[in-house]
């Protein structure tokens, strides 16, 4: 099956967040996607990406991966960042968790991108980093209607 890859690194800053979320999108559009589909991968990255920036560097200016691959119809996002890890990660993931409650965070980051993506797996080391990893399958609604 054809493949398509493309690598971005970036420093983690949150102004770079926006420009990270187009770039995605712009390299989905290859595989026709609805609105509503680019709009929940831009979710979902930004989600992703924010966690990098916020948790895993606590504000320090490091650097950020992002790595998107095509296979046939799926789309995969990975978001790699080096910086303290994730302890527990099943509680990381329970919708409403943060350890950052003083910060007004929601502790729905994870939840949205379950949401809106197929697939997420997420693998942390504490002091080592952490990778979030996931696919979805675009065109699926509108297959029959094109
Ligand atoms: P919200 O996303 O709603 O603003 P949140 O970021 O706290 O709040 P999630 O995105 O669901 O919620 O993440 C849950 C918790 O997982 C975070 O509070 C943080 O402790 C941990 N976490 C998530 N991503 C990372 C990361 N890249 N590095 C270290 N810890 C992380
Ligand atoms: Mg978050």
């Amino acid at each position: 099956m054809q493949q398509n890859e493309m690598r971005l690194e970036f420093d983690s800053r949150s102004c770079n967040e926006g420009f990270v979320r187009v770039a995605v999108a712009a390299f989905m559009t290859q595989l026709n996607p609805t609105l509503e589909e680019v709009a929940d991968v831009k979710t979902a990255v930004s989600e992703a990406v924010t966690n990098a920036i916020i948790h895993g560097y606590e504000g320090a200016v490091k650097k950020v991966v992002v790595e998107c691959r095509i296979t046939g119809q799926t789309l995969e996002v990975k978001v790699l960042d080096t910086g303290k890890g994730i302890e527990d990660i099943p509680k990381a993931m329970e919708p409403m968790f943060t350890t950052k409650e003083e910060c007004d965070r929601a502790g729905m980051g994870f939840a949205f991108m379950e949401a809106f993506m197929d697939t997420l797996k997420v693998d942390s080391e504490v002091g080592k980093g952490t990778c979030v990893t996931m696919t979805r399958q675009i065109g699926r609604e509108n297959k029959f209607e094109r």
